[in-house]
């Protein structure tokens, strides 16, 4: 429960400006707490006569915090290959660590992961902590958490990250509520404060309207989760060399009341839009079903693939794996062509990083061209049809 303390308030409303729920009045000189209330304790924090406290929301400070080292990345393996993101993971784990002059360790966990080790401290590990075990073929949220939390608990690393797909979503929350831990989901960006070494979680809040950066000062590790496609992977650099660590694993942490029976590799909507160099996105201006036949089209004479709005997919014209955004795929392409997309926060978030960003817009104003580096003020159905002559023109 939010408290005022009547005597200490003035009364000054800088706890009604810093609430973001609009909880807070003042009323004859006092604040006073409304039902909307989260107990978010932003006023807490705001307020500089220190007149508002929650309680029984004291913070305990775990004890030992000094004595968690190192930053982990759990490296993502299956159906015989390493994902993507643990090598971007890696990248960013790499900065991490120099900044902190402490080690990075891969954590790898699967069956046959062959040359996986080899390849993790190319791309930047010091340190390979392998659970290489027939059992851990097929993921499953007791297993990989127990073996990560196992990890965690004997070697007390600083840091663990891992990728938001699937498999990280599934079981890492699992991992750190056992732990203890704080956990921030679909972090966009990773830094480390120097004085206390902080780890600064940046992600989208409040539906991608503002950008939050989340620390969690009072324990450890500080457990974060990264989309695919946010961070840019180190060059092989195959002369690296590190330690390569084979864990221990009791008959216990093999054990699973969940029976994966089989794996099967989806093969619905032909593409992964986020291994495409090229892609053509399109939006509600596409203005039907059939407006897609253009991106399509567009898409094939660039080699490319085809992306999506929310507000497409939305509308059935095509299908989720296509969207790109916060509730969709982040993706990198090295070249993005935004058709009829207005470019809200939300679309934004999935294609910044797109090396190269074109723009179709009808609407000048469109948001899309503050993020585009080429921009076409014009009508699609315009644009498009001579834009595809020309390509297929100059392809002959
Ligand atoms: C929590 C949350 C999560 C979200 N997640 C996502 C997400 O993952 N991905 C996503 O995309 N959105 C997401 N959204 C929705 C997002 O806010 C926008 O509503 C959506 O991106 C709009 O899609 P759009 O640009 O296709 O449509 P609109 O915003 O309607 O824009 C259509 C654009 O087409 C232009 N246009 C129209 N006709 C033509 C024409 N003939 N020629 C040229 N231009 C034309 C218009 O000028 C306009 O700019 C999310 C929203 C919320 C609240």
């Amino acid at each position: 429960m939010l408290i005022v303390d009547k005597d200490l308030c003035v009364g000054c409303e800088v706890c009604v400006d810093n609430c973001a729920f609009g909880a807070i009045t003042v009323i004859d000189g006092l604040a006073v707490v409304g039902d909307a209330c989260t107990l978010c304790g932003a006023c807490v924090d705001s307020c500089e006569v220190e007149a508002l406290h929650i309680e029984g929301g004291e913070k305990s400070v775990q004890a030992d915090l000094d004595s968690w080292s190192g930053v982990w990345v759990y490296c993502e393996f299956r159906a015989g290959l390493l994902a993507p993101v643990s090598l971007e993971l890696l990248g960013i784990g790499r900065k991490l660590a120099d900044a902190r002059g402490v080690k990075l360790s891969a954590v790898l966990i699967g069956s046959d992961t062959g040359e996986s080790a080899a390849k993790l401290i190319a791309h930047g590990a010091d340190i390979v902590y392998r659970a290489d075990n027939a059992a851990l073929k097929y993921f499953t949220d007791e297993t990989y958490g127990a073996v990560l939390t196992k990890l965690i608990q004997e070697h007390k690393p600083e840091v663990v990250l891992a990728g938001a797909t699937a498999i990280g979503r599934s079981f890492i929350p699992g991992v750190a509520n056992t732990l203890g831990a704080g956990l921030t989901a679909d972090c966009t960006q990773l830094d480390i404060r120097a004085d206390d070494g902080a780890l600064l979680q940046t992600r989208p809040a409040f539906g991608g309207n503002i950008m939050a950066t989340i620390v969690c000062p009072h324990s450890r590790p500080q457990m974060s989760t990264v989309r695919p496609n946010v961070m840019k992977a180190l060059d092989t650099d195959a002369s690296r060399s590190g330690e390569l660590i084979d864990v221990d694993l009791e008959p216990a942490m093999l054990q699973a009341k969940v029976q994966v029976l089989e794996s099967v590799i989806s093969e619905h909507d032909d593409v992964n839009i986020q291994e495409s160099d090229i892609l053509v996105g399109g939006g509600r201006g596409l203005e039907s079903e059939k407006g897609f036949d253009l991106i399509r089209e567009l898409a094939k004479s660039l080699n490319g693939s085809v992306a999506a709005s929310r507000a497409a997919v939305d509308s059935k014209w095509i299908g989720y794996p296509h969207q790109v955004g916060q509730t969709g795929k982040t993706v990198a392409p090295k070249l993005y062509i935004a058709c009829g997309i207005s470019g809200a926060i939300q679309h934004v978030a999935g294609m910044q990083s797109a090396e190269t960003i074109v723009a179709i817009n009808r609407d000048a104003e469109a948001p899309i061209f503050n993020v585009a580096d080429f921009g076409i003020v014009g009508d699609l159905f315009e644009v498009l049809p001579k834009l595809i002559s020309t390509i297929e023109g100059r392809q002959k």
